[in-house]
């Protein structure tokens, strides 16, 4: 009976060891990827055996519902915050801030104005600020100094600087002297190739191949940097892509008068800025103008899109329909594959895969959101997350059962505008040290009470034993 007590106790001890102290320091690195504008489907159009290997030895999420609008800024930093376009203010690739009364183009890459950037925190402040380091390797806004900081590594945005580079640096910073814990790398395509070539087109291919064997050539600079097996990596992207037509055109010209109105933004959410006084005179001009074309006053944007509570956005926007186009007149040319449109739409979804210590292994799951990932990141870390708009538990299944499960609440409270509470989530590290602490105080008490009962139950032993050291004595 006793036996049969201290065995359970071993076991339980044993377990509560493995569950508290699974994911070791030197497991809590991540690494970060986004291929920009990878839609979902692209995994399946050609062969992508590195993809599929992630997904094989990892874990692979189906449907990836980002946010409004689909474009690269705006998403990039949701993935890296956690919040919708109207908490973290970057809610377009090209704005306007009435109150700054600046502007913000990527277009020109006058995006280095911290003022756009700091209605958020993004992760690697908070994880420098819990005494890590993080190094950048062109991920939107790392090259920009926000709240008075850049990552502690980084590298200045220049897209002719090679993918290889780029990986050469994220290595060197993770197996250098004073090693990241969180690394960020990003590629400008298939998002490139899919606006030049539209999606549909059968030269895409090639280029879906390409983006595998670079995904093939980070596994192997991982495996031979002794990382593969410690990191945990993680492959996205901001938005898919659609295809666009020439045939599906809506010219503003047709509708407005010019001097009307600013157009802040195009397509294919256009963002609508009417001169003083002509506000009625534009959105009446242009409410029906268009059986494909959506226009809404600010305060009318749909809930679901979360689009509405912030001074970027325009006093009207008008949304394309997918597959169509907004400019201000033909002679500007368009591109033959484009993303922005409804968050809701199936082209406009990323990918999501993951590999490492944290994460299970063959694991599918249909569906989360792309603000899920901010505090699954900051989970992985064990850094608080600050306010967001995801759901960690919704994202919980993609790890290890064994991986300490700290955090007891389901979702943030949505912060509203300007309304951001820091330090609400620090409860979600301090789950984790205190479990840590408690896991080890409970191992000491059994391995205590195991050993007292062993040598208890070794002493009537001791007297035989004796007797047959003491006989070779005797007999000497
Ligand atoms: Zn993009």
């Amino acid at each position: 009976m006793t036996s049969k007590l201290l065995c359970a106790a071993f076991i339980l001890a044993a377990l509560t060891l493995s569950i508290t102290f699974s994911l070791q320091p030197d497991q809590q690195k991540v690494l970060l990827v986004s291929f920009d504008g990878f839609r979902w489907d692209y995994l399946y159009r050609v062969p992508t055996p590195h993809f599929h290997y992630v997904m094989k030895y990892g874990v692979h999420v189906k449907q990836v519902t980002n946010i409004f609008i689909t474009k690269t800024y705006p998403n990039h930093y949701t993935l890296v915050t956690g919040l919708f376009a109207e908490n973290h203010g970057i809610v377009a690739n090209d704005m306007f801030d009435p109150i700054l009364n600046k502007s913000f183009s990527l277009d020109t890459m006058n995006i280095y104005d911290s003022e756009f950037w700091e209605e958020a925190t993004p992760i690697w402040i908070t994880n420098q600020k819990a005494g890590h380091t993080s190094g950048a390797a062109m991920w939107p806004g790392t090259d920009v100094k926000i709240h008075e900081s850049f990552p502690t590594h980084y590298m200045l945005y220049n897209e002719s600087v090679s993918f290889e580079e780029r990986v050469a640096k994220i290595i060197e910073w993770f197996t250098s002297k004073e090693p990241i814990n969180l690394g960020l790398l990003y590629w400008e395509d298939p998002d490139d190739m899919g606006h030049h070539l539209g999606p549909d087109s059968p030269l895409m291919g090639p280029v879906i191949s390409d983006i595998d064997n670079k995904l093939g050539y980070l596994i192997q600079m991982l495996k031979k940097a002794n990382l593969w097996n410690t990191l945990n990596l993680i492959i996205t992207s901001d938005h898919g892509m659609t295809q666009c037509s020439e045939e599906r055109v809506i010219e503003l010209d047709q509708y407005l008068d010019k001097e009307h109105y600013l157009l802040i933004d195009q397509s294919p959410v256009a963002a609508i800025l009417p001169k003083e006084g002509k506000f009625d005179e534009v959105y009446e001009a242009l409410a029906h103008a268009h059986p494909n074309m959506t226009v809404y006053k600010k305060e009318e944007i749909p809930e679901r899109w979360h689009y509405k509570y912030n001074t970027r956005v325009q006093p009207i926007i008008a949304v394309a329909d997918e597959g169509w186009y907004i400019l201000q007149n033909k002679s500007e040319g368009l591109m033959l594959g484009n993303h922005g449109y409804d968050n809701a739409l199936a082209e406009m979804h990323p990918i999501f895969l993951a590999h490492g210590p944290a994460f299970r292994k063959n694991f599918t799951k249909a569906a989360m959101n792309a603000t899920d990932l901010y505090p699954l990141l900051c989970h992985l870390l064990g850094i608080p997350a600050l306010p967001h708009n995801g759901s960690l538990s919704s994202v919980q299944d993609l790890l290890r059962p064994t991986a300490p499960r700290t955090v007891t609440h389901t979702q943030s409270p949505p912060p509203h505008h300007g309304s951001g509470k820091p330090g609400e989530h620090e409860q979600e590290s301090n789950a984790y040290f205190i479990g840590v602490s408690l896991g080890s105080i409970i191992v000491i008490v059994f391995f205590i009470t195991f050993f007292k009962h062993l040598i208890r139950s070794q002493i009537p032993a001791l007297p035989d034993m004796q007797a047959e050291i003491a006989q070779p004595l005797l007999q000497a």
